[in-house]
């Protein structure tokens, strides 16, 4: 089932938009079979569980932090994610920047932005995420890389109103860009889920994060 999932999926997909399998609450079975079917790419959203798994499942998995990330589990997560989608203040920027020079590493990063008629997603508001980069703050984080940005539609059957949401997020993406302290590097933009995902390809996405319609219902 979740090999057949993930190839229906994947041919749906254009070869410039990756498929980010989310797999947060299913175990190391539901995991392994997606792994068989040539599934690398793997989202988890609790840092706790984003460890155990890493730990317990192939190492050439690519481990993706889509959650929210509060700063004192920075430290536990930046090693293992290959990128923390979900950077949504410019203090947890700061602090991801902190945890990644004193580890020697660099983490790759997306600015998380709120898009969403819903109070409850996390991210930058648009006008405040175009003003931190014009801060020129950004630029002096050497341990962090900014690859682009990620955002989530309102959880509404409305696609008119979640095409438009999208289509905001690219538009920010691109003047984002524009700003960004690398801008040949800021190149994704994750959004589209289970039951959105190919209106935010039409809309410009490079990296849709899909769990229910691969694994089933949690
Ligand atoms: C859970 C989650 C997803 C996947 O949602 P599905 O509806 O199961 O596809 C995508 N993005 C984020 C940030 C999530 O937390």
């Amino acid at each position: 089932m979740v090999a057949e999932n993930i190839n229906r999926i994947k041919q749906r997909l254009p070869p410039h938009v990756a498929l980010i399998a989310v797999s947060k609450t299913y175990g190391a079975e539901s995991i392994m079979a997606a792994y068989s079917a040539g599934q690398r790419d793997f989202g988890e959203s609790r840092p706790q569980e984003l460890l155990q798994k890493a730990a317990a499942l192939p190492p050439d998995i690519r481990w993706h932090f889509i959650g929210h990330l509060q700063s004192n589990k920075v430290k536990m997560v930046a090693p293992r994610a290959c990128l923390i989608h979900s950077i949504d203040s410019a203090k947890l920027l700061r602090e991801v920047n902190k945890a990644c020079e004193k580890l020697s590493i660099t983490a790759h990063c997306l600015l998380q932005v709120h898009v969403a008629q819903e109070e409850a997603k996390f991210g930058f508001l648009p006008g405040e995420l175009l003003d931190y980069l014009r801060s020129g703050e950004p630029a002096t984080l050497r341990s962090v890389r900014l690859c682009g940005t990620m955002g989530m539609a309102s959880n509404t059957s409305n696609m008119e109103q979640v095409r438009g949401e999208f289509r905001l997020l690219k538009q920010l993406h691109g003047q984002s860009k524009a700003l960004a302290p690398q801008p040949e590097l800021f190149t994704q933009i994750s959004m589209g889920m289970s039951g959105d995902y190919p209106i935010a390809v039409e809309e410009g996405a490079t990296l849709v994060r899909v769990g229910t319609l691969i694994f089933g219902g949690r």
